[in-house]
């Protein structure tokens, strides 16, 4: 059955999964808190985001950097200058709206993101204020960097900068990374952590935060080997439909195509790009989320960012609210490390036999927030009787197992506290002895626990205890000193 956005937002919130910030001050818009289970959940998304991307790999480095850096990098990059989205106002009442997102939630197709097209969109259908019906303005820009000071002093002088992206510090610690890879190429640098974006108008619950965490890999290419990428057959096979600029313009549907056959039509900038495309698809079909519902698209020139030779998001396909972007893959070539040799004078290249190689460099940049509103999502199942559960990976899951008494009494509790001692040295378990069994198991499944433990009458007679499955409420019985082994061996064999 299909999920509605009420639902997803009403569960996180019942169940300690993301609440919003501040509440008991009514909130502040685009600020949110993640709950007991939402943190688990969250933490097992981002460690294995960290497994694939770092540590199962021998080319990428990790960067945990300060998000407060010398405001001339932002300066260099030219985030202070152009890190803009285009404004309207409402003449009347003064609302303010980001005016491509406004155009498409009335459905309004954009071939071409700039102020004069986006101004001549919004005559020919007559977009009016959505909160009054007024008469929007031109286009103007705005710029989503969070500024604060530092130091005593709040002038100018002391103005410094939320970072928007960690991708930043990847470029400025470039010099140090090129000894640590030990003058080779490619290699990658990875970060996570959160960022900050004044966004206009913060909505679709955790789609659009003002405050987000974002995972980024800078994936530094020698420009003569754009093309020659020794993991390609990796991800070439991946089909999945890819929606090119060509095909959105002439009002085409996305293509269903493989990795390897969009390469060799050009569609990709070069192999490389294409392998980063693939590598997030197939990071993403293993988190949970079906190729299905996900697609590549890539952005019209007007819509670049001012980094980007190309860029392509993948986007899920979200019941309540349509395709949306969750991760972006742009080719941001040497336009960072040149400018910030630019700036700063320092020599941003690797000697590479008798060659000073600026390198281009791909970035893959996730959402962590929108790969875990995409995880739940998909997760979100509900059953024609009504029952819902979330069909997490074990590896995602708040918990692996929660522990069961049968009846709330002893000795089946004391029982049942050896068995969870036994479990946590393991497992993320709990112990939940209150309440019907029929309701303990529903408010686990709603939290996608993945194996419930009872104990009940024969545990006590053979120390053996029964392992439910949260998707298809089946069980099997074990002797408790073969639990550990079982439920590893069920995890290892997890589709
Ligand atoms: P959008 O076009 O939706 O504003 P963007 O193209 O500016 O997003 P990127 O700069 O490519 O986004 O950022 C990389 C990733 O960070 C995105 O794919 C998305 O998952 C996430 N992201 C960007 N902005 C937000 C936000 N305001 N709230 C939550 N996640 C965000």
């Amino acid at each position: 059955m299909t999920i509605t956005l009420e639902e997803l937002v009403s569960l996180c919130k019942r169940r300690g999964i993301i609440f919003p910030s501040s509440e008991i001050y009514g909130g502040f818009a685009g600020f949110f808190d993640y709950g007991p289970v939402g943190v688990e959940i969250r933490k097992n998304l981002l460690d294995w985001w960290w497994d694939f991307f770092v540590r199962q790999r021998d080319d990428v480095l990790g960067l945990y950097p300060a998000i407060i850096m010398n405001p001339r990098v932002w300066i260099a990059s030219g985030h202070v200058e152009r890190f803009i989205d285009w404004i309207v106002e409402c003449k009347n009442c003064h609302g303010l709206y980001r005016a491509d997102e406004l155009l498409e939630e009335k459905g309004i197709k954009i071939t071409d993101y700039s102020p004069e097209a986006l101004s001549k969109l919004i005559k020919e259908h007559n977009v009016r204020c959505p909160s009054c019906g007024g008469e929007l303005s031109e286009p103007r820009k705005f710029n989503l960097m969070m500024e604060t000071y530092i130091g005593p002093i709040k002038d100018e002088t002391s103005i410094a900068y939320l970072r928007p992206e960690t991708a930043q510090a990847m470029f400025v610690n470039f010099k140090l990374y090129v000894t640590y890879a030990r003058n080779r190429l490619p290699f990658g640098i990875a970060a996570f952590g959160k960022v900050f974006r004044n966004e206009i108008s913060p909505r679709g619950f955790i789609f659009r935060c003002r405050e987000f965490e974002i995972a980024e890999i800078e994936y530094f290419i020698d420009p003569e080997r754009a093309n020659d990428c020794p993991y390609f057959h990796e991800v070439d096979k991946i089909i999945v439909k890819i929606w090119t600029k060509e095909t959105q313009k002439k009002g085409e549907e996305p293509k269903e195509m493989s990795i390897g056959d969009a390469y060799n039509d050009g569609v990709f900038s070069n192999m490389w790009h294409a392998y980063w495309v693939g590598k997030s698809l197939e990071w993403f079909s293993q988190i949970g989320i079906s190729l299905e519902h996900l697609r590549v698209r890539e952005h019209l020139e007007t819509e670049l960012a001012h980094y980007a030779l190309q860029t392509f998001d993948i986007e899920y396909y979200f019941p309540f609210m349509g395709w949306k972007e969750i991760e972006g893959i742009a080719n941001r070539t040497d336009y960072d490390l040149k400018h910030h040799m630019k700036f700063s004078k320092e020599k941003l290249y690797v000697p590479l036999s008798g060659r000073k190689v600026i390198p281009h460099c791909i970035e893959p940049s996730w959402g962590v927030e929108r790969t875990f509103f995409a995880v739940i999502t998909e997760a979100y199942t509900k059953t024609s009787d009504g029952r819902v559960f979330l069909k997490l990976h074990p590896k995602l899951a708040p918990y692996i197992a929660g522990v069961y008494p049968l009846l709330s009494r002893e000795p089946f509790i004391t029982k049942a506290r050896e068995v969870h001692k036994l479990l946590k040295k393991k497992f993320t378990c709990y112990l939940d002895v209150s309440g019907s069994i029929g309701r303990r198991y529903a408010r686990a499944d709603e939290i996608g626990v993945s194996f419930g433990i009872t104990i009940d009458h024969q545990t006590l007679e053979d120390d053996t205890v029964t392992i439910r499955f949260r998707d298809t409420r089946e069980q099997i019985r074990v002797k408790i000193s073969d639990l550990v082994k079982t439920i590893e061996e069920l995890i290892e064999k997890w589709e």
